[in-house]
């Protein structure tokens, strides 16, 4: 028996929740739009919320016409299909136009997982005797000064220098997006499914178990620590993804100040999937 369990949290209550995610009984996916400062422009009225819904949208129909193929193919179809959805009203030339980062499974019939992460998501699975944890950190191998600018202490987040170190920040990232040697992420360009890092496993073991984070909620693990990836995977399996992500925002709201944890953002849209095969007695 397989059973999966979801839960999503915006980080702002004034702010359309920009994770997505879909789930069929042989697919799960998440995505994560990315945001950037309204006045650098995107090209695009829609918005990374709605880039992400549409894209994993795509990727569960490509799925649903395809069920053999391989995730990197489902990406690259739902890139394209989503650049098509906006082409006649947006310029999907913009270098800034709206992008997602993505982590999915797919479940085929001979008990075979397969999965991709592309960009700052993560994938924790027992894949055997050890805890399987993939995350794709070439975002953050860029753009190395403009981020420690971001970060460095003493500016306040709400003055005219961090806006400005914020903006630099950005169009640095754009700078290599999806060009080789800098780090991708589904947008505009269907080859970012080959680019993505993709692996399989056996899958059919009772008590086996896969997890989806974006990386609003992954920090849970890799930026405050609160718990490793075991203990992570144990509360998404006991207690489930809402205590997860609860745990996260206690945290989260007793660090107003970000002293403890220096970040770029609060409070970022956090989605946590998990996807358990029981034991069907
Ligand atoms: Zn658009």
């Amino acid at each position: 028996m397989l059973e999966f369990r979801v839960a999503t949290d915006p980080g702002s209550p004034d702010k359309p929740n920009e994770d997505a995610f879909a789930i069929l009984p042989t697919l799960a996916v998440v995505a994560d739009g990315a945001t950037s400062p309204p006045h650098l422009g995107d090209g695009c009225f829609h918005g990374p919320a709605w880039y992400a819904q549409t894209l994993v949208g795509f990727v569960a129909a490509a799925h649903l016409s395809r069920p053999a193929a391989e995730p990197t193919d489902l990406l690259a179809e739902a890139i394209e299909r989503t650049t098509q959805a906006h082409s006649g009203t947006c310029d999907i030339s913009h270098p800034g136009s709206p992008s997602a980062t993505v982590a999915m499974l797919t479940l085929s019939p001979d008990g075979i997982a397969r999965w991709l992460v592309l960009g700052d998501c993560t994938l924790v699975a027992d894949a055997g005797p050890d805890l399987l944890v993939v995350s794709d950190d070439r975002l953050s191998n860029t753009s190395h000064a403009e981020r420690a600018a971001v970060k460095e202490p003493g500016v306040a987040s709400d003055s005219a220098e961090y806006a400005r170190r914020i903006d630099a920040l950005v169009l640095a990232q754009r700078a290599h997006r999806n060009r080789p040697g800098g780090f991708w992420v589904a947008a505009t360009d269907p080859q970012a499914g080959s680019e993505s890092l993709t692996g399989s496993m056996a899958a059919d073991a009772v008590g086996r178990r896969a997890a989806l984070f974006t990386d609003g909620a992954s920090r849970i693990v890799d930026l405050y620590g609160i718990h490793s990836w075991p203990t992570a995977l144990k509360v998404l399996d006991s207690a489930g993804p809402c205590d997860l992500l609860r745990q996260l925002r206690t945290a989260e709201t007793r660090d107003q100040v970000a002293d403890s944890f220096p970040r770029v953002k609060m409070r970022d849209d956090a989605t946590a999937l998990l996807c358990n095969w029981s034991d069907d007695a």
